[in-house]
């Protein structure tokens, strides 16, 4: 049976985080207070990023997109990394804790928009709502907003190996359900810390790399 692969989306597969940098740009300096609750633990993830996103008006959808398709980076060997699962036949999926509307514009041409789970937004208001299609499951009390091991949990079929690539606390929970971590930052000391089976990576063709030597996938 082939392995699924789950790969988060900001500072793993962009070199930067989207929110951080949309908020630095677009939001009134409140922002700033509502992203240091979240890495305080003072609110939960999906508290805030739907505090943030509300500070912005929804006519600054265009310009948000446009500004994050200007400026972002993808990470070397991406596609070539969406190639090699391709060849391999192994299921690729992104979870993003990001939101759909600049996700997917980031993604076009390299993920088809059914592998992506991540947040949504409504721009039927002054401000922006963000919605949560992917929320907790009953095994998690979290509130991550985009559940990665809900998802991993939902997505991955009995019995089947799975891969986590990311770069942060937020891909953590996921990577302890995981048979093989595949990190950078944060999510590498965290795995090394806890000692979880784990390969590090810079680019994604030491993932590739990673990947071909992984017993998991041969
Ligand atoms: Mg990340
Ligand atoms: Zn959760």
């Amino acid at each position: 049976m082939k392995p699924v692969i789950f790969c988060d989306f900001d500072g793993t597969i962009t070199l930067n985080d989207n929110i951080i940098a949309l908020m630095k740009q677009f939001a009134p300096p409140e922002w700033e207070a509502i992203k240091d609750d979240i890495l305080a633990q003072a609110c939960t993830v999906q508290q805030g990023v739907g505090r943030m996103f509300s500070l912005l008006p929804t006519t600054l959808k265009e310009d948000i997109v446009q500004f994050l398709l200007r400026t972002a980076r993808i990470r070397d060997g991406f596609s070539e990394f969406v190639a090699f699962t391709n060849e391999r036949q192994i299921p690729l999926y992104i979870v993003s804790g990001g939101i759909d509307f600049f996700v997917y514009p980031l993604l076009d041409g390299l993920v088809e928009k059914e592998r992506i789970y991540c947040n949504s937004a409504d721009f039927s208001g002054d401000t922006i709502r963000i919605t949560w299609p992917h929320a907790c499951d009953e095994h998690c009390q979290n509130e991550c907003g985009c559940c990665k091991p809900s998802l991993l949990r939902k997505l991955a079929p009995k019995g089947a190996k799975t891969i986590v690539i990311g770069d942060s606390i937020t891909d953590l929970a996921a990577a302890k359900l995981a048979d093989h971590v595949i990190a950078r930052d944060f999510l590498l000391k965290k795995c090394q810390e806890l000692r979880l089976p784990h390969t590090p990576f810079t680019t994604f063709y030491d993932v590739i790399d990673a990947l071909k030597e992984s017993e998991v996938i041969a």
